[in-house]
């Protein structure tokens, strides 16, 4: 049994200025719409550029004391914050379900991967000790990690506090000031970590949150007193804002979209695999970039298919899977099963029109769908689909499974499900995808390995999280120091 829902509305909503819900200057709002009952939830500010004028003012004057707070004390806000992001764990999976459509165990689940990151962020004491040696006679080196200075965070729907989860912890131990544009569909949560910094004793300012959308993000982009971004969304968008910021001299990361695949080979274990392809594609819904969308099968892997179909028809909507983020995404996915179906794809298990759950009947519910026999060259199985479809493309070599792989534009992640070592090695080496899981569908690493994808699921350099991130939201100094014979009065005493 999984946790009912409850609806609220939670009205207007601010952004988090100063410690405090502040109101913006924009007079515009959004509207939040919770996809479990086509209902408004809140209003958003559609905040202007006025509005980020003021954060990052406020974050340049904090950044100076905020910068000299010394590590382990920057540290015990991350210990405090995770106490506080525990205690609360109910609090914010429910508002993370109402505004997003996860069911509550999978809301909890992506507060529990986030956490990690705060986790990691506690030992940063150990990791920005830096470094420090003789380098010459009477010449020393020592290296240290330096914060940039006010930074900025943007979010995608899919991952509300998980997401932010990734950025905040390590730029702001690291002694930045940051800025958050959490996603206008699924802003809840990203007040209350808000809420929760402040309650672990972050001073005001470090941490703002400026809601609204593309205004916002281009001012980001523009805005001369802000050092870095990162971005995680949609590959497009990703692109405009790495090409935007960088062209102005700031450092950028941005996580784009993802087509993830899962080469199936038939000497693969039926029972894990069958729900390893099942968990990976239709967690979430599918609204996930570690999603594998594609499962190419090797020769005949029917007795796995079979299984997989099995498992598929015992999951249960509101159970196994929360709802499709908006009307607008559950129109967009329809569309591409309706597509592959004209195109000749049979659809084994049909999610379209599934009866929602008796609590929901307004929710935008799509069931789990799987197309087999499908060409590599259908939409299907080359665009990010983001929804709850698996596309089988069938194969007669490893060879041409791994071309498939390989020409698919993104390199977020891939796997092989296979019970031989050779086999699975090969494809860890061939895959041109930068997490890669061995009979794991959803082979994200567990901090403090870190988070990052390759090709066109990603603009710039480096992972967002593990000691990646801590790089990303650092400068590195080095001083070299010589200090000349004197003739101090103190050395009368040795
Ligand atoms: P999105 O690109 O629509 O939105 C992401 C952010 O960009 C939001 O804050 C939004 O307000 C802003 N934005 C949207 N349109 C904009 C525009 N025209 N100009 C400027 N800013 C704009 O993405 P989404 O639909 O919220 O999230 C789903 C996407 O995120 C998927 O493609 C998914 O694969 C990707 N994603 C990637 C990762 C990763 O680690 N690679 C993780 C999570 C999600």
């Amino acid at each position: 049994m999984t946790e009912k829902i409850n609806f609220k509305n939670y009205g207007t909503q601010k952004n988090w200025i100063s410690g405090n819900y502040t109101n913006p200057v924009s007079r515009k709002t959004i509207a939040v719409i919770s996809p479990y009952f086509d209902q408004e939830i809140a209003t958003i500010p559609d905040s202007n550029l006025e509005d980020l004028n003021l954060a990052v003012g406020k974050s340049q004057i904090a950044f100076s004391n905020w910068a000299k707070v010394n590590i382990r004390d920057r540290a015990e806000v991350m210990f405090q914050f995770k106490a506080i992001l525990e205690k609360n764990m109910d609090e914010m999976a429910h508002l993370i379900a109402l505004d997003n459509g996860k069911t509550i165990e999978d809301a909890k689940g992506s507060i529990l991967r986030g956490k990690e990151v705060v986790e990691f962020a506690t030992s940063l004491p150990a990791i920005l000790r830096g470094d420090s040696s003789q380098v010459a006679n009477g010449i020393t080196c020592t290296m240290s990690y330096e914060p940039l200075g006010v930074v900025a965070g943007i979010t995608p729907f899919n991952f509300p506090a998980m997401v932010p989860l990734w950025m905040i912890p390590l730029a702001i131990t690291t002694g930045n000031c940051f800025i958050l544009k959490p996603s206008e569909q699924t802003p809840l949560s990203a007040l209350k970590i808000a809420e929760y910094l402040k309650e672990a004793g972050l001073p005001d300012d470090v941490f703002q949150v400026v809601n609204g959308s593309r205004e916002i993000v281009e001012g980001i982009c523009d805005h001369p007193n802000i050092k870095a971004i990162a971005f995680v969304g949609s590959s497009n968008i990703a692109k405009i804002v790495y090409g935007r910021s960088t062209a102005l001299g700031k450092r950028a990361l941005c996580l784009g979209g993802a087509k993830n695949h899962m080469i199936v080979v038939p000497d693969a274990d039926l029972d894990s695999t069958a729900k390893g392809l099942l968990a990976s594609s239709m967690g979430s819904a599918g609204q996930r970039c570690m999603a594998a969308s594609v499962a190419v099968g090797v020769a005949n892997i029917d007795p796995i298919i079979r299984q997989l179909v099995k498992e598929a028809e015992q999951y249960a909507l509101g159970v196994d899977m929360g709802t499709i983020v908006s009307k607008a995404a559950f129109e967009r996915i329809n569309k591409y099963i309706n597509e592959a179906e004209e195109m000749g794809a049979d659809v084994l298990i049909d999610g379209r029109n599934a009866p929602p759950p008796k609590d929901y009947q307004n929710g935008y519910w799509l069931g789990v769908t799987i197309l087999d026999n499908v060409n590599p060259s259908w939409p299907c199985a080359q665009e990010e689909i983001f929804g709850p479809v698996l596309s089988i493309i069938r194969t007669e070599t490893l060879e041409d499974a791994m071309q498939i792989e390989n020409k698919n534009i993104y390199g977020n992640a891939a796997a092989v499900f296979t019970t031989s070592g050779e086999i699975a090695k090969t494809i860890s080496e061939k895959a041109s995808a930068g997490m890669i899981g061995i009979n794991i569908g959803v082979p994200v690493p567990r901090e403090p390995y870190s988070f990052g994808g390759w090709n066109e699921s990603k603009y710039g350099h480096g992972d967002i999280t593990g000691e990646s991130g801590v790089q990303f939201w650092t400068n590195l100094k080095k001083v070299t120091a010589r200090w000349p014979e004197t003739e101090e009065p103190w050395k009368k005493y040795f």
